[in-house]
Protein backbone atom coordinates (compact mmCIF):
# COMPACT_ATOMS: atom_id res chain seq x y z
CA UNK A 1 0.00 0.00 0.00
CA UNK A 2 1.14 3.47 -1.01
CA UNK A 3 2.65 5.74 1.60
CA UNK A 4 -0.34 8.17 0.58
CA UNK A 5 -3.07 5.77 0.87
CA UNK A 6 -2.33 4.71 4.28
CA UNK A 7 -2.50 8.61 5.12
CA UNK A 8 -5.97 9.06 3.10
CA UNK A 9 -7.11 6.18 5.17
CA UNK A 10 -6.29 7.27 8.35
CA UNK A 11 -7.49 10.89 7.62
CA UNK A 12 -10.60 8.73 6.49
CA UNK A 13 -11.13 7.06 9.77
CA UNK A 14 -10.24 9.93 11.66
CA UNK A 15 -13.05 12.21 10.25
CA UNK A 16 -15.38 9.35 10.28
CA UNK A 17 -14.74 8.78 14.55
CA UNK A 18 -14.87 12.37 14.44
CA UNK A 19 -17.91 13.39 13.05
CA UNK A 20 -19.84 9.99 12.08
CA UNK A 21 -20.16 10.35 8.34
CA UNK A 22 -19.00 8.27 5.86
CA UNK A 23 -17.12 8.25 2.87
CA UNK A 24 -18.70 6.67 -0.20
CA UNK A 25 -18.65 2.86 -0.74
CA UNK A 26 -17.04 2.58 -3.97
CA UNK A 27 -14.47 5.38 -3.73
CA UNK A 28 -15.51 8.40 -6.46
CA UNK A 29 -12.18 7.20 -8.71
CA UNK A 30 -13.96 3.83 -9.24
CA UNK A 31 -17.32 5.54 -10.12
CA UNK A 32 -18.29 4.26 -13.73
CA UNK A 33 -21.96 4.76 -15.74
CA UNK A 34 -23.13 7.48 -13.05
CA UNK A 35 -25.00 10.66 -14.49
CA UNK A 36 -23.49 13.56 -12.51
CA UNK A 37 -25.03 17.01 -12.34
CA UNK A 38 -22.49 19.93 -10.91
CA UNK A 39 -24.73 23.16 -10.13
CA UNK A 40 -22.49 26.37 -9.38
CA UNK A 41 -23.69 29.81 -9.12
CA UNK A 42 -21.22 31.51 -11.64
CA UNK A 43 -19.48 30.03 -14.85
CA UNK A 44 -15.96 29.28 -12.59
CA UNK A 45 -17.57 28.00 -9.70
CA UNK A 46 -17.10 24.32 -11.14
CA UNK A 47 -13.41 24.79 -11.43
CA UNK A 48 -13.00 23.51 -7.81
CA UNK A 49 -13.96 20.71 -8.79
CA UNK A 50 -12.39 20.50 -12.05
CA UNK A 51 -10.09 17.44 -11.75
CA UNK A 52 -12.77 15.45 -9.97
CA UNK A 53 -14.63 16.05 -13.34
CA UNK A 54 -12.21 15.60 -15.67
CA UNK A 55 -11.82 11.97 -14.02
CA UNK A 56 -15.38 11.01 -13.46
CA UNK A 57 -15.64 11.87 -17.73
CA UNK A 58 -12.94 9.70 -18.18
CA UNK A 59 -14.45 6.79 -16.24
CA UNK A 60 -17.43 7.19 -18.65
CA UNK A 61 -20.08 9.24 -16.14
CA UNK A 62 -22.30 11.55 -17.96
CA UNK A 63 -21.22 14.93 -16.50
CA UNK A 64 -23.90 17.95 -16.72
CA UNK A 65 -23.11 21.37 -15.48
CA UNK A 66 -25.86 23.73 -14.32
CA UNK A 67 -25.22 27.52 -13.65
CA UNK A 68 -27.61 29.60 -12.42
CA UNK A 69 -25.65 33.22 -12.90
CA UNK A 70 -24.33 34.61 -16.02
CA UNK A 71 -21.41 35.76 -14.11
CA UNK A 72 -22.36 39.11 -15.19
CA UNK A 73 -20.64 41.60 -12.97
CA UNK A 74 -17.72 39.94 -12.03
CA UNK A 75 -14.90 42.46 -13.13
CA UNK A 76 -12.91 45.35 -12.24
CA UNK A 77 -12.88 46.22 -15.97
CA UNK A 78 -14.37 49.43 -16.63
CA UNK A 79 -14.18 48.97 -19.96
CA UNK A 80 -16.58 45.57 -19.93
CA UNK A 81 -20.48 45.54 -20.08
CA UNK A 82 -22.68 43.36 -18.22
CA UNK A 83 -24.08 41.41 -21.63
CA UNK A 84 -20.33 41.59 -22.73
CA UNK A 85 -19.29 40.23 -19.89
CA UNK A 86 -21.90 37.72 -19.65
CA UNK A 87 -20.94 36.35 -23.20
CA UNK A 88 -17.04 36.29 -22.20
CA UNK A 89 -17.94 34.03 -18.77
CA UNK A 90 -19.83 31.46 -20.60
CA UNK A 91 -17.18 31.08 -23.75
CA UNK A 92 -14.67 30.65 -20.93
CA UNK A 93 -16.84 28.00 -19.44
CA UNK A 94 -17.62 26.20 -22.53
CA UNK A 95 -13.89 26.26 -23.38
CA UNK A 96 -13.11 24.93 -19.89
CA UNK A 97 -15.42 22.32 -20.13
CA UNK A 98 -14.07 21.46 -23.45
CA UNK A 99 -10.21 20.80 -21.93
CA UNK A 100 -11.84 18.25 -19.53
CA UNK A 101 -14.26 16.38 -22.12
CA UNK A 102 -17.29 17.91 -21.32
CA UNK A 103 -20.05 18.68 -23.96
CA UNK A 104 -21.97 22.02 -24.86
CA UNK A 105 -24.88 19.94 -24.75
CA UNK A 106 -24.79 19.02 -21.15
CA UNK A 107 -23.82 22.88 -20.18
CA UNK A 108 -27.60 24.91 -18.82
CA UNK A 109 -27.02 28.56 -17.58
CA UNK A 110 -30.33 29.76 -16.08
CA UNK A 111 -29.24 33.23 -16.88
CA UNK A 112 -29.74 35.40 -13.76
CA UNK A 113 -28.08 38.52 -12.53
CA UNK A 114 -24.53 38.03 -11.21
CA UNK A 115 -24.40 39.26 -7.10
CA UNK A 116 -28.50 38.95 -7.19
CA UNK A 117 -29.80 35.55 -6.81
CA UNK A 118 -30.84 36.20 -3.22
CA UNK A 119 -32.97 38.96 -4.67
CA UNK A 120 -34.26 36.55 -7.80
CA UNK A 121 -37.77 35.22 -7.63
CA UNK A 122 -37.15 31.80 -5.91
CA UNK A 123 -39.66 29.66 -6.17
CA UNK A 124 -38.91 30.62 -9.94
CA UNK A 125 -35.66 29.00 -9.71
CA UNK A 126 -36.21 26.17 -8.28
CA UNK A 127 -38.75 24.99 -10.24
CA UNK A 128 -36.13 25.40 -12.87
CA UNK A 129 -33.63 22.99 -11.03
CA UNK A 130 -36.14 20.79 -10.36
CA UNK A 131 -37.00 20.50 -14.30
CA UNK A 132 -33.88 19.96 -14.89
CA UNK A 133 -33.10 17.44 -12.39
CA UNK A 134 -36.24 15.69 -13.11
CA UNK A 135 -34.92 15.53 -16.96
CA UNK A 136 -31.57 14.70 -16.56
CA UNK A 137 -31.93 12.13 -13.26
CA UNK A 138 -28.58 12.47 -12.09
CA UNK A 139 -27.19 9.72 -9.61
CA UNK A 140 -25.16 12.47 -8.16
CA UNK A 141 -25.50 16.46 -7.06
CA UNK A 142 -22.44 18.52 -6.56
CA UNK A 143 -23.18 21.79 -5.30
CA UNK A 144 -22.14 24.32 -2.87
CA UNK A 145 -22.39 22.85 0.65
CA UNK A 146 -25.55 24.03 2.52
CA UNK A 147 -24.34 22.88 5.84
CA UNK A 148 -23.56 20.16 8.32
CA UNK A 149 -25.94 21.07 11.46
CA UNK A 150 -25.44 24.40 10.77
CA UNK A 151 -25.26 26.69 8.16
CA UNK A 152 -22.50 27.85 6.01
CA UNK A 153 -21.40 31.29 5.20
CA UNK A 154 -20.95 31.59 1.65
CA UNK A 155 -20.94 34.63 -0.16
CA UNK A 156 -24.77 35.82 -1.74
CA UNK A 157 -24.97 33.79 -4.82
CA UNK A 158 -22.62 30.85 -3.15
CA UNK A 159 -25.39 30.55 -0.51
CA UNK A 160 -28.45 31.00 -2.34
CA UNK A 161 -27.10 27.99 -4.57
CA UNK A 162 -26.51 26.00 -1.69
CA UNK A 163 -30.02 26.34 -0.43
CA UNK A 164 -31.60 26.50 -4.02
CA UNK A 165 -30.44 23.58 -5.11
CA UNK A 166 -30.42 21.39 -2.32
CA UNK A 167 -34.49 22.79 -1.85
CA UNK A 168 -34.90 21.70 -5.53
CA UNK A 169 -33.22 17.90 -4.50
CA UNK A 170 -36.30 17.84 -2.53
CA UNK A 171 -38.91 18.94 -4.57
CA UNK A 172 -38.15 17.07 -7.44
CA UNK A 173 -38.93 13.39 -5.79
CA UNK A 174 -42.41 14.83 -4.51
CA UNK A 175 -44.55 13.82 -7.99
CA UNK A 176 -47.11 16.32 -6.76
CA UNK A 177 -44.63 19.17 -6.76
CA UNK A 178 -44.67 21.52 -9.71
CA UNK A 179 -46.82 18.44 -11.00
CA UNK A 180 -47.23 20.41 -14.33
CA UNK A 181 -43.65 19.35 -15.25
CA UNK A 182 -44.82 15.79 -14.82
CA UNK A 183 -48.43 16.22 -16.49
CA UNK A 184 -47.29 18.58 -19.85
CA UNK A 185 -43.72 17.80 -19.97
CA UNK A 186 -44.18 13.99 -19.37
CA UNK A 187 -41.14 13.86 -16.91
CA UNK A 188 -40.96 12.36 -13.63
CA UNK A 189 -40.31 12.68 -9.96
CA UNK A 190 -36.72 12.03 -9.10
CA UNK A 191 -34.71 11.47 -5.78
CA UNK A 192 -30.94 12.12 -5.83
CA UNK A 193 -29.30 9.33 -3.44
CA UNK A 194 -25.90 10.78 -3.49
CA UNK A 195 -24.31 14.36 -2.81
CA UNK A 196 -20.73 15.83 -3.56
CA UNK A 197 -20.94 19.01 -1.67
CA UNK A 198 -17.85 21.68 -2.71
CA UNK A 199 -16.89 24.77 -1.17
CA UNK A 200 -18.24 23.62 2.56
CA UNK A 201 -16.30 24.08 5.80
CA UNK A 202 -12.60 21.94 5.77
CA UNK A 203 -13.84 20.14 8.57
CA UNK A 204 -16.21 18.55 7.20
CA UNK A 205 -15.41 17.15 4.58
CA UNK A 206 -15.11 13.92 4.73
CA UNK A 207 -13.99 12.50 0.76
CA UNK A 208 -10.33 13.52 -0.78
CA UNK A 209 -10.33 12.60 -4.73
CA UNK A 210 -7.10 11.85 -5.98
CA UNK A 211 -6.54 14.20 -8.86
CA UNK A 212 -2.88 13.30 -10.05
CA UNK A 213 -3.54 12.01 -12.90
CA UNK A 214 -5.86 15.08 -14.11
CA UNK A 215 -4.03 18.14 -12.49
CA UNK A 216 -2.42 19.53 -15.19
CA UNK A 217 -5.56 19.11 -17.29
CA UNK A 218 -7.39 20.76 -14.40
CA UNK A 219 -4.87 23.90 -14.78
CA UNK A 220 -5.50 24.04 -18.15
CA UNK A 221 -9.31 24.02 -17.75
CA UNK A 222 -8.87 26.28 -15.26
CA UNK A 223 -6.64 28.84 -17.56
CA UNK A 224 -9.56 29.20 -19.85
CA UNK A 225 -11.71 31.59 -16.80
CA UNK A 226 -8.89 34.66 -18.24
CA UNK A 227 -11.29 37.40 -17.30
CA UNK A 228 -11.56 36.33 -13.58
CA UNK A 229 -7.44 34.97 -12.47
CA UNK A 230 -5.66 36.73 -14.97
CA UNK A 231 -4.66 40.92 -14.81
CA UNK A 232 -7.59 40.54 -17.62
CA UNK A 233 -9.50 41.02 -13.94
CA UNK A 234 -8.91 44.96 -14.86
CA UNK A 235 -7.98 45.11 -18.00
CA UNK A 236 -9.58 42.19 -20.23
CA UNK A 237 -7.31 41.65 -23.29
CA UNK A 238 -9.52 39.02 -24.98
CA UNK A 239 -9.35 35.22 -24.69
CA UNK A 240 -6.10 35.01 -25.86
CA UNK A 241 -2.78 35.41 -23.10
CA UNK A 242 -0.73 36.41 -26.40
CA UNK A 243 -2.30 39.61 -25.76
CA UNK A 244 -1.50 40.12 -22.08
CA UNK A 245 1.79 41.42 -20.53
CA UNK A 246 4.52 38.63 -20.94
CA UNK A 247 5.09 36.16 -18.64
CA UNK A 248 0.60 35.80 -17.68
CA UNK A 249 -0.12 32.50 -19.08
CA UNK A 250 3.10 31.25 -16.72
CA UNK A 251 1.09 33.50 -13.80
CA UNK A 252 -1.86 31.92 -13.77
CA UNK A 253 -0.64 28.68 -13.97
CA UNK A 254 1.51 28.95 -11.64
CA UNK A 255 -1.27 30.67 -9.21
CA UNK A 256 -3.85 27.83 -9.72
CA UNK A 257 -0.88 24.96 -8.95
CA UNK A 258 -0.23 26.86 -5.91
CA UNK A 259 -4.30 27.28 -4.92
CA UNK A 260 -4.48 23.19 -5.47
CA UNK A 261 -4.64 21.00 -2.47
CA UNK A 262 -2.32 18.74 -2.02
CA UNK A 263 -1.61 15.72 0.86
CA UNK A 264 1.99 14.12 0.68
CA UNK A 265 2.13 15.23 -2.20
CA UNK A 266 -0.57 13.89 -4.05
CA UNK A 267 -3.13 16.81 -5.59
CA UNK A 268 -6.81 16.27 -4.16
CA UNK A 269 -9.97 18.31 -4.03
CA UNK A 270 -12.23 17.59 -0.80
CA UNK A 271 -15.71 16.97 -0.66
CA UNK A 272 -18.08 16.27 2.00
CA UNK A 273 -20.07 13.17 0.71
CA UNK A 274 -23.57 12.41 1.99
CA UNK A 275 -25.73 9.51 0.94
CA UNK A 276 -29.58 9.39 1.94
CA UNK A 277 -32.65 11.73 2.09
CA UNK A 278 -32.52 15.22 1.24
CA UNK A 279 -33.82 16.11 4.83
CA UNK A 280 -31.36 14.61 6.73
CA UNK A 281 -28.45 16.00 3.95
CA UNK A 282 -27.63 19.18 6.72
CA UNK A 283 -28.35 17.69 10.11
CA UNK A 284 -28.13 14.83 12.45
CA UNK A 285 -25.83 11.46 11.80
CA UNK A 286 -25.19 9.83 8.81
CA UNK A 287 -27.58 6.47 8.65
CA UNK A 288 -25.20 4.56 6.20
ZN1 LIG B 1 -18.83 31.88 -7.64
Amino acid sequence: MKNYTIKILILTIFINCRFGFSQPEIPVEKWKGKTVLLVGAHPDDDYMSHGTLALLNENENDIFILTLTTGNVGTKDLKISKSDLSKIRKEEQLNAMKILGLNEENYINLGYDDGRLEFANKEEIIAKIVYYIRKIRPDILMSFDPGYNYQVWHKSDHRAAAYLSADAVRAAEWHLMYDGQIIFDDLKAHAIPEFLFYGGNPDDKNTNVNIEIYFEKKILSGSKYISQWSSGWDNYLGSNYKNYPDGEKERVFKWLRKKTKFIDGIPVEQFRYYKGIPDRMGHGKRRN
